[in-house]
Parts: structure tokens; sequence; C-alpha cells
């Protein structure tokens, strides 16, 4: 068993005695960041002043006006002001924080674009991410033409990305560690003058061994001077040592740490029910609920198309996506969904992650997640940014219940039984 057998200490270390090109702080800069005093807190800091108190080039205070961002996150705060100064950061805080505009903002800060050269790399664990991720650059360079992104993940022919490379080498590229690999050892994507690296969802790229193996031999082909950068919404004690092996003395920000990951803004209650009753609860649930968007988690392929193809028959426009998709359809989906264009998505735990649809404020666990963590993913969809959202788990097994009363310790909280009537003002943004 190769695979279970590597060890971590075949990660690259760095030696902190060696000289970088990007700006380190001088302290050892472990930091944990204050939790919040109030719930609110966590969204707009206490000292939070604006996104120009971090004196970030005039087209991007721009750009940042246009997305409607009026003030930094928490999140935003701590990091952004070492961000661009060159600091390797490692940030776990909840999702729907505004970690993506941490790491888009710091590179699109710092970066110079130079002809023919990929200046930074993104690394996430989907698709969908990387393409979301994407438009988030995209957004946020809106005054900065000069600069090139491009976007690459398995599942299309490699000659596209050959095509399009020789066409025009993107300053920023985002993908996947599969695909990533390949063309960098194919020697199509030339990385070796990179300065940016990013891990999104680390914990997810590192914890599989298969996706880790690949960031460690992507790893080879950059330079050593680099600023690198991991965030996650979860981090735990174990795959941080690991994460950090791949930095220089990172900045440590752990915001609303461990047990303190509340979902603020966040509904959430449970039904106990047998495996039979729930197709008949979530027709119930969907015609009573009021909702902007939701999301229907499942625990298999199968069962995403199955439900989704019953949902159908009962006159609700769901649609799905899942693993089994061809890859062209499975973004299709996705930005059906992300445009709005469809109002009940059907899903494995792949939507799970990172993905970030600002209209969803109800996820449906008609499958309960398998471990607690995955259950923060899921929910972590309905509520982004500080909304409102509901989440309902369907308890069908003695091992669901033991996953929502994992989630309960946890995360500290108390998940009630779903009340006959819930007031839609408590999940609905006015
Ligand atoms: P995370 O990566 O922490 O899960 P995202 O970066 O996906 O969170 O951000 C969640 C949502 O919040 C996105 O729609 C993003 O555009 C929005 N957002 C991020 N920062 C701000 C801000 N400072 N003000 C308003 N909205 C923000």
């Amino acid at each position: 068993m190769a695979e279970a057998d590597v060890n971590i200490n075949e990660l690259t270390e760095y030696s902190s005695d060696e000289e970088g090109t990007t700006t380190q702080t001088n302290t050892s800069a472990a930091k944990k960041a204050e939790p919040a005093k109030k719930a609110d807190d966590s969204y707009v800091a206490i000292h939070s002043s604006g996104f120009r108190e971090f004196l970030l080039k005039p087209e991007l205070v721009r750009a940042i006006a246009d997305c409607g961002f009026e003030h930094p996150s928490e999140v935003q705060n701590e990091c952004i002001p070492q961000a661009i100064l060159g600091t390797d950061i490692i940030c776990q805080a909840r999702s729907g924080m505004g970690k993506t505009a941490v790491f888009v903002l710091a590179v699109l800060q710092q970066l110079v674009p130079v002809e023919g050269q990929t200046s930074c790399l993104v690394l996430c664990h989907t698709r969908e991410l990387a393409y979301q991720i994407c438009h988030e650059f995209d957004r946020f360079k809106k005054y900065l033409p000069g600069v090139k992104t491009q976007v690459f993940y398995g599942g299309v022919p490699l000659q596209d990305n050959k095509d399009a490379l020789k066409k025009e080498v993107p300053h920023i590229v985002i993908g996947t560690p599969g695909r990533v690999h390949q063309l960098a050892d194919e020697k199509i994507l030339d990385i070796s003058k990179l300065k940016y690296f990013i891990l999104d969802e680390c914990d997810r790229l590192l914890e599989s061994l298969t996706m880790r193996k690949d960031v460690q031999k992507i790893l080879r082909f950059t330079p050593h001077d680099k600023q690198v950068g991991m965030f996650s919404a979860t981090l735990s004690e174990e795959i941080r040592p690991i994460c950090k092996k791949f930095m220089h003395n990172p900045l440590e920000i752990y915001i609303n740490d461990g047990s303190k990951l509340t979902l603020h803004g966040l509904k959430q209650y449970y039904v106990k029910l047998t495996e039979k009753e729930k197709n008949r609860k979530l027709v119930d649930l969907l015609d009573a609920l009021e909702f902007n968007q939701v999301v229907i988690f499942v625990k298999s392929v199968n069962r995403a198309a199955e439900l989704n193809k019953i949902l159908n028959e009962c006159q609700f426009p769901a649609i799905t996506i899942h693993r089994g998709m061809k890859q062209e359809e499975r973004i299709n989906q996705y930005k059906k969904f992300k445009e709005f264009k469809s109002r009940i998505i059907v899903a494995t735990d792949l939507f799970g992650r990172g993905i970030d649809v600002e209209r969803v404020n109800v996820v449906i666990n008609y499958d309960m997640s398998d471990a607690s963590d995955a259950y923060l993913h899921r929910v972590g969809r309905a509520g982004r940014f500080g909304t409102k959202g509901l989440a309902i788990s369907f308890i069908a097994s003695e091992e669901d219940g033991t996953v929502l009363n994992d989630v309960q310790s946890k995360f500290v909280v108390s998940i009630p039984e779903l009340p006959d009537e819930i007031d839609a003002s408590t999940f609905m943004q006015s």
C-alpha cells in the first residue's frame, strides 16, 4: 500500500536560513486572532475602518467598491495588511467570511504582470471552486486589464489547455492539482518563476494522499522564494503542521477557532424519520418553506440522480451536480444555479466546500453528512457573509444521530427538532 505509506516527512521542508525575496515579518508571526466579542463582529470587525486603510492600488479600491464591499470582514482585517507585505499566511475562518478576497486582493496588489510569465498559482480541489476563484480574480482585476487569468482542471482535453497556453501565458493560474501537475510535468505550463502560491481549502488538498502527492510534485517546479498562502474553514490540529511544512514562518490566523466555529445567522434543525419517509418530508418542506435557493445534500452520486428525478416528477424544477457528470455539464449546472436560473440543486459533498452562491438560504441534509466537519462545510452554503439561513438535517439512523451530536458538541450549538412552523423572517432576508 504505497499510498498509505507516504509520510509527512517526505514533504518539502524549507530551512529558515535561506533568504526569500518576499518581505517577512520579524517575529515568528504566529498569532491567534481574538475571537469576536459580539456575534456580528465576525463580519465587521470592531476596528474596521474600510478597505482604504489597507492602502491598496486605486484600481483595486475601485473594484472593491463596485463589488459593494464596504467594510472588511474580520479575516480580511487580520490577513490583508500582512499578506500584501509578502508574509506567508495560514488562515482558518468559517466559510462565508471572505477568505477568497484575502488572497485575491493580496495577489493583485503585489503582482507585477510580466509578459509570458506565470506569477501566481492557486490550487483548489474541485473544478467548480477553481472556476469560482477565477471569477473572483476577474471581478477584482476589472481595472487591471493587463493581468490575465486562466483556469485548468481535469475532464477537459489536455490539448485545449495547450492551445490556451500557446495563445496567451496567464499571470494567474487557478487549477486542480492533477491537471496542473500534468501541465507542469509536460512543460506546457512554466511555473518556475512563481511568486505566489495559494492553496484554498488546503486541508482538503493535503489530507487526500493523491492530491497531496500532486501538490508536492507541483512544488518541485516552483522556485524556493515565493509567498505561500493556505486557507480553509477547517484546519485540524493534525493538518496544521503538515501545512506549515510548505511555508516559511507563516502568520497563523485562526478566527473562531475550534469550538467557537459558530454559524452565526443560521437556524439549524433536525427531523427524525425513517429512510422511506424522506421523500414525502422533503416535498412537504419544499412546498411549505419560503426560500431563495436551496441545496439538498445526499450521500452518493446515484442518490443525487435519483432524487433529482423524483423532484422533477413532482414538478420541482430541480437540477443536480455530482462527480458522475461530464465536466462541461457540471460547470453548466453550477453556472445555472449561481446565476439563479434554477432554485433547487441536489448535490453530493462535491458542492459543499468553498462554493459560494449568495442566494442560498436553505440547506437540507437529505442524507446526513458522515462527519461534523463535512456538516459545517455543507450548511455553510446558507447564510453566507452574515446573512440569514436555515439548515435542516434528516436523521434516519443511529450514525446520523451520532454525527448530529458531534456537531452540537464540537461547534457548541444546540440543534432542536424542527417545529411544525418556522417563522420565515428567521431565515429570509427582510
Ligand atoms: P470564504 O472563502 O471565507 O468561504 P468567500 O470568500 O466565498 O468566503 O465570501 C463569501 C461571500 O461574501 C462572497 O459572496 C463574497 O463576495 C462576499 N464578501 C467577501 N468579503 C466581503 C466584504 N468585505 N463585504 C461584503 N461582502 C463580502
